[in-house]
């Protein structure tokens, strides 16, 4: 539509009999309250002060701090026994301007030992069907003793300091406060037996391969770790209960790992003795990696890694890492692991792209798990920042999905003969997707898992979704090329059956991931999906994708809240959403919007019955009005058939008139006066406000598009009319026609109802056959 049209409307409505009665009929569907509880109103009172460790735009304020912990360990792993022995010396710096009486240490694998309250922390009835495994541990033998072996605390002079064990957290009784500014060094020794991580699903442990009787470890949580200390919760002490994951501070990391002679190992950080661990022929591999842009190399082949699960080496040896800025540590060994890397420029910064794989894992593994490192690495950094390590690792673990700084554990395994579904093909590739993405959140936008859940699973969820997408494109000999890749969530429609499904199962987005019915679709699919749609339909990609890198590189390799993100996604965009948040992270609230009605009106040349009884109350005539412009609708008594195909300007002398005092010759030969006048009823039975987005079809088969911003819903939440005028008749609505805003219930967006369909169907074919 022109401007002078837009114009044209305003000023038959503004002085319209019909525009008084509408005013009238809004002010009485508002109920008592309504105003006060606006789905619009700012998230105040849901948001902590700004302060100056976190500024209102969202940014670190000028007295942000962080804590640090650094560790210097020796790690022996007993592959007989399968038992790890381990003794660290942490170096703990109070940043903080508070003294410190006492400091926490997580024992997270405390989780597993005999007396934990974990497994009688849920009610439960009895299941119809049990994994042979974890029947078996919970009914028949005795429980798995896991849990940490503390063998000593002392400090830096190797006196024992005092401890205290509550479940999975340890406070240690230092015997001054620890001042601000200042820091303390102290040591731990300890051993734990080692988890079977297949018979109920530990985040870490071994698989042990009947066949020729190895194990494959997959290792992490594997010592005493720093508890974080901070502005936000003080000391994260919340037990480790086994949903909510990790909240950790950064530090610098110097391990040593000893494990059988014949094992391969990677883990986090730089390796410093390559040359000792390496054989002459995989150094020399190694090179080759390091300059093979297009695809990786082999460095321990199938082959070799065949030979030697025959055999079980009584010899040791040591793998000596350091790490640098780190919030964790993991590795995986063992005797059984192919090896390959290939190089990946980022940002003008060679990172290696690596995995390590049983032979069970081939041919699936060779093909495609660097592959799927390499899109993550690229997708993800334009989106945020360079990423920063020197390298990506993705180890095959059955069934595992867990992430680590610069290493992760991931499933799909084809079935014995090598072949495989699509399904353990795409379910592969986005795990591996999603775990190397969690080196950006929350490995480097280090937020507080513990607590929120979503925070780092559901925008990692919605990055997966982008490099999924690009992975499809790039990747042609994976996803044909006229085929998008499958993602299991991030578009709208996906989580349309969560949303929609019963309130007693739903929590908010905001809720601990303890607490929550379906971790997956609470803390993964829904924010991802938010996130998505948030992009591409409320903001526009430039605005959501400059502001969520601003998010990004403000926090990386900081501690951000919720708060940080939904203010910096403000700040850097000026969009207000607090809407946004309120209704998708705050609420279980579902987006359900539709077309109700549409009354169709022309121009009339007498006041209709309404406007004639406004006028006798208050004795009134035409003369006490500024000229008026009259509309009837078609389907009532007003409507005077006569006046049907005639221009408004042709009907209504003041109209005319009006026209003449106001606009030159020019612009009058510039109208294009409209014939049809609609007055549209949207309503939303949906708890969110969205833009309202329509697509109207008119008589000759064109198509208009209109999006109305949220905020249409700002001053009644339940329906809303539009005036449409137009020349052209209009013979159909639909509201999201490309279901762009995860609406639970289509049958109410069009117009005609569904039902009623057929004949518009058969009139878009007449249409289309013209
Ligand atoms: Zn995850």
């Amino acid at each position: 539509m022109n401007k002078i049209k837009y114009c044209f409307a305003s000023l038959l409505f503004l002085f319209g009999a019909l525009g008084m009665a509408q005013e009238e009929e809004v002010k009485e569907e508002r109920k008592p309250g309504h105003y006060n509880q606006s789905k619009f109103k700012q998230l105040y009172e849901e948001f902590s002060t700004p302060n100056t460790y976190r500024s209102a735009s969202g940014a670190p304020g000028p007295d942000y701090y962080q804590q640090q912990a650094d560790y210097v360990m020796n790690i022996e792993l007993d592959d007989k026994n399968a038992k790890i022995y381990g003794e660290e010396t942490i170096t703990y710096h109070n940043n903080s301007p508070e003294d410190l009486e006492f400091l926490w240490v997580q024992l997270d694998q405390n989780v597993r030992a005999k007396d934990s309250k974990s497994p009688l922390r849920n009610g439960n009835g009895v299941n119809f069907a049990y994994t042979a495994g974890n029947f078996a541990q919970t009914y028949v033998t005795e429980p798995f003793d896991g849990g940490f072996n503390i063998d000593f605390v002392k400090d830096a002079s190797g006196k024992p300091l005092s401890y205290t064990i509550n479940q999975t957290m340890m406070r240690l009784n230092i015997p001054q406060p620890l001042k601000s500014g200042e820091k303390i060094s102290f040591s731990i020794k300890w051993w734990y037996n080692i988890p079977d991580h297949t018979v109920n699903r530990a985040r870490s442990g071994f698989e042990y391969f009947a066949k020729d009787g190895n194990r494959a470890y997959v290792i992490a949580q594997f010592f005493p770790r720093m508890a974080v200390y901070s502005d936000v919760e003080g000391w994260q002490n919340h037990q480790f209960w086994g949903s909510g994951e990790f909240a950790l501070p950064f530090g610098n990391y110097d391990v040593s790992i000893t494990v059988p002679a014949d094992h391969v190992l990677d883990a986090t950080g730089v390796l410093q003795n390559r040359d000792e661990v390496f054989s002459k022929e995989m150094m020399k591999r190694y090179k080759q990696a390091k300059k093979s842009y297009d695809k990786p190399v082999l460095i321990v082949t199938q082959e070799e890694a065949e030979a030697a699960e025959q055999g079980f080496s009584e010899n040791k040896k040591t793998w000596k890492f350091k790490a640098t800025n780190v919030r964790d540590y993991g590795f995986a060994t063992s005797r059984k692991f192919i090896w390959d890397m290939q190089a990946v420029k980022i940002g003008g910064k060679d990172v290696m792209a690596v995995s390590l794989y049983p032979k069970e894992g081939n041919p699936l593994w060779e093909d495609m798990s660097t592959k799927a490192v390499v899109q993550t690495l690229h997708t993800y950094s334009k989106h945020t920042f360079d990423y920063p390590y020197h390298k990506a690792i993705s180890v095959h673990a059955k069934n595992q999905g867990m992430e680590y700084p610069m290493i992760c554990w991931n499933y799909g395994r084809p079935n014995e003969d090598g072949t495989y579904s699509d399904r353990t093909k795409y379910g592969m590739i986005s795990v591996i997707i999603h775990e190397v993405g969690h080196n950006f959140f929350p490995m480097i936008v280090n937020s507080d898992e513990r607590q929120w859940g979503w925070m780092d699973e559901g925008l990692d969820t919605f990055m997966q979704y982008l490099a999924e997408q690009e992975f499809g494109k790039n990747f042609p000999e994976v996803v044909a090329p006229n085929e998008n890749y499958p993602s299991r969530r991030g578009e709208p429609s996906k989580i349309v059956p969560y949303m929609s499904g019963d309130q007693d199962f739903i929590a908010p987005i905001m809720s601990n991931p303890e607490n929550v019915y379906k971790l997956g679709p609470n803390a993964y699919g829904k924010p991802a999906t938010a996130l998505n749609i948030l992009r591409e339909t409320v903001m526009g990609k430039e605005l959501f994708d400059h502001a969520f890198k601003t998010y990004a590189q403000r926090w990386k390799f900081k501690h951000p809240t919720p708060e940080d993100f939904f203010r910096t996604m403000e700040d850097a965009s000026a969009v207000d959403l607090d809407w946004y948040w309120r209704g998708w992270f705050y609420t279980t609230d579902y987006v359900d919007i539709g077309v109700k009605g549409v009354k169709k009106y022309y121009v009339s040349s007498k006041p209709n019955q309404e406007m004639q009884k406004y006028m006798e109350d208050r004795n009134l005539t035409e003369a006490d009005f500024p000229p008026l412009v009259y509309l009837a609708e078609e389907d009532s008594e007003d409507f005077l058939p006569e006046l049907k195909g005639k221009s408004p300007t042709e009907i209504s002398q003041n109209l005319k008139e009006f026209m003449m005092d106001n606009m030159t010759a020019e612009e009058r030969a510039q109208v294009e006066e409209p014939k049809f006048f609609y007055e549209i009823t949207f309503d939303k039975p949906g708890g969110i406000p969205m833009p309202l987005i329509v697509e109207y079809t008119y008589a000759d088969g064109s198509t208009e598009s209109v999006t109305y911003p949220p905020e249409i819903w700002r001053k009644n939440d339940a329906e809303v009319k539009r005036v449409l005028a137009t020349q052209k008749e209009l013979v159909g609505i639909v509201v999201d026609p490309k279901l762009e805003t995860a609406d639970i219930d289509t049958a109410n967006n069009s117009w005609p109802k569904k039902e009623e369909k057929s004949d518009f169907d058969k009139f878009k074919e007449s249409i289309k056959g013209k």
